[in-house]
């Protein structure tokens, strides 16, 4: 399948940035730059930022999206947030299986499938997270472990439901390090992840799902990422939070 025939999606991690006052400000110096975006762009917000992101939103080609749900609908988990608040509020795309919440919250594969089952379960789009610490490349262990976190955190979702699965491949040593992986490490391990759809899904399943790269993707390196064959997309962190770089790679994405 085409590249261009897939779903090219430029989302940005805000992670734990910005006051709900200061989120209403972030997205109104995003619109007007991205407005003519040819991809779908997507800001996702830490959860009190939500409505004040959302109404900076209203009338934009910006969707507004999570970083996290819970797998529960509701009971005793202080702290946490179900993917049917999500929903109840509008909101309809959430990150899971970040590596920072891997790494500093206990997430574990076995949690990730659970969100995502809840997510997918509320009528979420989920953008899964996966991807390998330094260690782990150097182990030559990168295709082996990033098909594994694929395949258990699909565990149970359908081919149909695949549609509203974006899967990022996140190279934990390249998140906020300001070390991007080479385009062609970026595109080798997209696709893989695209061989492991096609293995356990079908090749329809896997021509037709966006893989996004992360991992400080950037105004100055995003377009020989995203002119990656198997890269569609990007997830971006700390350059989402600067209006100009982001609208940047939004372009980049359109012309990838
Ligand atoms: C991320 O948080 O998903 C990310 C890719 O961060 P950064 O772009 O800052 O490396």
């Amino acid at each position: 399948m085409n590249k261009a025939l897939r779903k090219v999606v430029i989302a940005g991690n805000w992670k734990m940035n910005k006051t709900p006052a200061e989120a209403k400000e972030l997205i109104a110096a995003i619109a007007p730059l991205v407005k003519d975006a040819d991809c779908e762009v997507v800001a996702c917000t830490p959860f009190v930022d939500l409505t004040s992101a959302q109404e900076a939103a209203a009338g934009t080609n910006i969707q507004i999206g999570a970083e996290n749900c819970h797998w529960e609908v509701s009971g005793a988990y202080t702290g946490e947030i179900s993917a049917q608040m999500l929903t109840s509020m509008g909101v309809n795309i959430v990150i899971i299986g970040h590596s920072e919440r891997r790494q500093y919250f206990g997430e574990t594969d076995v949690t990730v499938q659970k969100r995502v089952r809840a997510a997918l379960d509320a009528g979420l789009t989920v953008i899964l997270c996966v991807g390998e610490t330094l260690e782990q490349r150097e182990q030559g262990i990168t295709s082996e472990l990033v098909a594994m976190q694929t395949k258990i955190a699909l565990g149970g979702v359908t081919e149909e439901e695949l549609k509203r699965i974006i899967i990022a491949y996140e190279p934990v040593w390249a998140i906020g390090t300001g070390k991007t992986a080479t385009a062609e490490q970026a595109n080798e391990v997209c696709h893989t992840i695209r061989e492991c759809i096609a293995s356990v899904y079908s090749q329809a399943a896997a021509d037709g799902i966006t893989i996004q790269y992360g991992g400080s993707m950037n105004a100055g390196n995003a377009a020989e990422l995203l002119a990656q064959p198997d890269v569609d997309g990007g997830l971006i962190g700390g350059a989402s939070l600067k209006p100009n770089d982001f609208a940047t790679i939004v372009k980049a994405a359109t012309e990838g």
